[in-house]
């Protein structure tokens, strides 16, 4: 069984990486039978938002990944917490002293300026910057200067004591990457900040430790720091955990491929997906197929099967960083939205619109069976219609159907002018019954087209245009564009059924002017 866990800094903001990371973690603990943590990395309190755990929470819940111990929106959950490092700081310093005890660490008292100076000289020699050797000068004090200095109130760090050879090179397992090769560590790294609070490289191995992780997904962004890690892990004694470190996710910008930003796409805020309104059994469904290249061919073969029965594994990640392809998400939806329920998703674009669509949320809350047979349009065909994605784009698809925001969006047909649109609509409007069902109804439009110079016959047209004023496409444009505002709908009978007569005839006649 695995033990994994997700360690977010509460920075009020939570990315795809980490929906990326916290899916792989969750996958290998659950079908391995093992446990999944939550972990808040607090320790950096200028860096941390008020409430931004609770983004954290509630972003994974809304995704779908469930967590067995630690951080809950009410207390804490599990037996190896606290599960918030900054109520772990009496472990951290346990652990300290004792390194300190066995000579593994050391307080350091070198002033911001001191260390800027080492690293002129060092950049001036051009060694690598950092202290380490025979810069970390702190390393000689003696038992009395240490005590002369804290008593005289001397800020300072504990560093670790470091003796590894950076000339050296070892090579270290990695389940994703398979082995990557490092330099021992030679750096004195800090271990406890001057106000007594570990840093992330210190307190993410005591955490690991004692919460006994067996597998560490992270981002590639830790394979320079690993070397400390592993040094830390070796001077205490205890075994390190399988590392599995993820490639950035990248997306096509233009012909290059680049890491996907914080800053520059929207797409990388878990935010933006709620926002609009992308279903999260289809988010997940993508995830899985970005983080294991097999699942797609699986997938296909078992179209049946849940996610879950898919054996995840960090041999199929991507070592130099999966694709993000927004119109490859989109896909992946329509086939979720197909096997999803018209309730259900009426019911989450609803929830949606409550949140997101102000103006919208009491219209489909009024309608709600109305908007369940719009999304039920053409789904129980042999060759279902395969068109909606998230919520946003479900509600510019549909809005035609209320007449709140119902508009006139395309043009006529080219052989139609306006003249020729009214009196097409005439008949149409003069013979209109709401009763008729399908072939009454298309009887009554080849009807119009024969009386007023149509051709019936596609190819009758294209023999001899000249001899018809346009054909059948012609007229049933007409009245798709009168009653839905488009040149391109489903069914136009079954959407009349759908709007009813009154607001078929008012738009008929609108259009009409
Ligand atoms: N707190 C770290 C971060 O936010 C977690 C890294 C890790 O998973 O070890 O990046």
């Amino acid at each position: 069984a695995k033990v994994t866990r997700l360690g977010p800094s509460p920075t009020g903001f939570i990315h795809l990486g980490n929906l990326y990371g916290a899916f792989a973690d969750e996958r290998l603990a659950h079908q391995s039978g093992g446990v999944f943590i939550l972990r808040i990395e607090d320790t950096d309190q200028k860096r941390k938002v008020e409430g931004s755990e609770e983004v954290v929470i509630k972003a994974l819940d809304y995704f779908g990944i469930h967590f067995d111990e630690g951080a809950t929106l009410d207390g804490e959950k599990g037996e190896y917490g606290p599960y918030y490092q900054s109520n772990r700081v009496a472990i951290y310093q346990t652990v300290a002293k004792h390194l300190v005890e066995i000579g593994c660490a050391y307080p350091s008292f070198a002033t911001a300026e001191e260390l800027d100076e080492i690293r002129q000289k060092q950049e001036v020699q051009k060694l690598v910057p950092g202290y380490y050797g025979e810069w970390a000068l702190d390393r000689n004090l003696n038992y009395e200067d240490i005590e002369t200095k804290i008593k005289a109130g001397e800020p300072w760090v504990l560093r670790l004591l470091s003796t590894g050879d950076p000339s050296e090179t070892m090579q270290v397992e990695d389940a994703i990457r398979k082995s990557v090769q490092v330099h021992p560590n030679n750096m004195d790294a800090v271990l406890l900040k001057t106000n007594g609070v570990p840093t992330y490289h210190f307190a993410h191995v005591v955490d690991d430790h004692f919460m006994r992780i067996t597998h560490v997904v992270r981002g590639e962004e830790w394979l320079s720091t690993l070397p400390i890690h592993l040094e830390l892990f070796e001077i205490l004694g205890w075994d390190h955990p399988v590392y599995c470190h993820t490639a950035h996710l990248m997306k096509m910008d233009g012909d290059t491929k680049r890491k996907l930003s914080k800053r520059k796409d929207p797409e990388m805020s878990l935010s933006y997906y709620a926002e609009v309104g992308h279903f999260p059994a289809a988010v997940r469904e993508y995830i899985i197929t970005l983080a294991n290249s097999n699942y797609e061919e699986w997938h296909q073969a078992n179209p049946e099967q849940p996610l879950e029965e898919f054996q995840f594994s960090l041999e199929h990640m991507s070592t130099s960083g999966a694709l993000f392809d927004m119109n490859k998400l989109n896909d992946v939806a329509k086939d979720v939205l197909l096997k999803t329920s018209e309730e259900d998703i009426a019911d989450f674009l609803i929830n949606w619109a409550t949140r997101y669509k102000e103006e919208a949320a009491p219209i489909f809350n009024r309608d709600r069976d109305k908007l369940i047979k719009i999304l039920a349009i053409g789904r129980d065909e042999k060759k279902p219609r395969k068109d909606l994605e998230y919520c946003q784009q479900i509600f510019e698809f549909i809005s035609y159907f209320f007449d709140e925001w119902f508009t006139i969006v395309d043009e006529l047909p080219e052989n139609v002018n306006a003249q020729a649109a009214r009196a097409i609509l005439t008949d149409y409007l003069a013979t209109y019954d709401q009763n008729d069902d399908n072939g009454n109804w298309f009887n009554k439009i080849r009807d119009i087209t024969e009386k007023l110079g149509y051709a019936v016959k596609m190819k009758d047209y294209k023999k001899h245009p000249e001899d018809y004023n346009g054909h059948v496409g012609d007229v049933s444009t007409v009245v798709r564009l009168a009653v839905t505002g488009r040149r391109n709908s489903p069914d136009i009978w079954t959407i009349q059924q759908i709007l009813g007569e009154k607001s078929v005839l008012s738009r008929l006649q609108t259009y009409m002017g």
